[in-house]
């Protein structure tokens, strides 16, 4: 039951609010059991929030917001339907009231954004094709048109070399010049336009390609990179290994009993912990070229480039002891631990081998107790 969940202590009933179901007691629902409409609320409750929450675990960026500060909107909104914390927008509200009509307005102003944006890129897109084939259809035929006026001058001045007098020759041979003189010029006008406005067509597309391409590498809960963009890093990585002599370490962090915190605090907390966890990692391995990925489930991959074995278990361990400082307001009996296994890639050593050690050494960590890292140099 949703009303379990409250964080501040008070009874976990629903607020008295018009639109709240009515306490149990004397009403019956339609099939007859007494408390039934209490627990549709709930269920209705629950599927709103869900809703909500999958507007922000599947938002895209857009022009005016980014999918980061959609999802972050969202879960506040969830919280404001779960918890009764104030309304996103209303910080400073005292009232306790659950803004039901708020949070729909938010998910279909959201979904309404995103069809428009997608709408749009795909009518740009459309129209960057047809951009391309009006130019090459207008460079074949305004060229035609050229080719058959100086095909004309050429016609004139064959006939003034086989039977004209020398002044008609010579008219000739100079209007055909001009005119050759004249396509010429036209073409490269033509074809600076041509190129300047196919510049800027394909400079968009290729911007919105990029784009398309980063959303599809990104992992939508925790806007992580994907299992997908951690397995192109890693092979250009190895490909590179032989043309560097820095050594390169991979972590695999693994949340120490998760499956426990879904079933005590409910998947959607378990999500929360996901994204926490996920900010936590971005923050304890800020350089551009570290690469932090999640890996799958409950799991999460780092590549730290020029470290060694012994600095990645370091910054392992930083990162494992600073778990315990991250609170979650909502749910404040909730701690976790991570178990974190690493390996440096050797010489000539393919992927496979190199995320089988990894795993081999969090299968140890695991093993050996739980919360520790170790970093493997077998
Ligand atoms: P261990 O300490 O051995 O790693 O135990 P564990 O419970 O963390 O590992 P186990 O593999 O038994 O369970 C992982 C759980 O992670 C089960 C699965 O339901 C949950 N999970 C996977 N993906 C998600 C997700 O996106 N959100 C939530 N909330 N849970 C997820
Ligand atoms: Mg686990
Ligand atoms: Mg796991």
């Amino acid at each position: 039951m949703l009303w379990k969940k409250k964080a501040d202590g008070s009874s976990g009933q629903p607020p008295s609010k018009s639109v709240d179901p009515p306490a149990p007691g004397p009403s019956v629902s339609p099939s007859g059991q007494p408390g039934a409409r209490r627990e549709d609320f709930d269920r209705a409750l629950e599927a709103l929030v869900n809703v909500v929450r999958a507007v922000g675990q599947y938002a895209i960026d857009l022009p005016e917001v980014s999918a980061k500060d959609v999802t972050r909107l969202a879960e506040h909104w969830a919280q404001h339907l779960l918890f009764q914390r104030p309304r996103p927008g209303d910080e400073q509200a005292r009232g306790r009231d659950r803004d039901y009509a708020g949070a729909l307005r938010f998910a279909v102003e959201q979904l309404k954004n995103e069809h428009g944006h997608v709408t749009r890129s795909i009518s740009d897109l459309r129209q960057t094709v047809w951009t391309f084939i009006h130019s090459l259809n207008r460079a074949l035929t305004d060229d035609g048109a050229d080719d058959v006026k100086v095909s004309a001058q050429l016609a004139r001045l064959r006939t003034a070399a086989e039977c004209g007098s020398t002044e008609e020759l010579r008219q000739a041979a100079l209007a055909t010049a001009g005119s050759v003189e004249e396509v010429v010029q036209t073409r490269k006008r033509r074809q600076a336009q041509r190129n300047g406005e196919l510049g800027r067509k394909l400079k968009n597309l290729g911007r919105e390609l990029e784009d398309a391409r980063r959303e599809s590498s990104l992992d939508p809960l925790t806007q992580l990179y994907n299992r997908g963009a951690l397995d192109d890093h890693l092979s250009e990585l190895v490909a590179l290994q032989t043309f560097v002599d820095q050594p390169t370490s991979l972590l695999l962090v693994d949340i120490d009993h998760f499956k426990a915190i879904n079933d005590t605090y409910g998947h959607p907390v378990g999500d929360i912990v996901l994204r926490k966890l996920s900010d936590a990692l971005v923050r304890a391995f800020p350089r551009r070229s570290d690469f932090v990925a999640r890996y799958g489930g409950e799991e999460f991959a780092v590549v730290l480039p020029e470290t060694n074995a012994k600095d990645a278990a370091v910054l392992a361990e930083r990162l494992r002891v600073g778990m315990r400082k991250l609170d979650f307001p909502s749910t404040p009996n909730l701690k976790f631990t991570v178990s974190i296994g690493g390996a440096v890639l050797r010489a000539g050593e393919n992927i496979t081998s190199w995320v089988e050690r990894a795993d081999r050494a969090l299968y140890e960590a695991k093993h050996a107790g739980r919360d520790r890292v170790l970093v493997t140099d077998v």
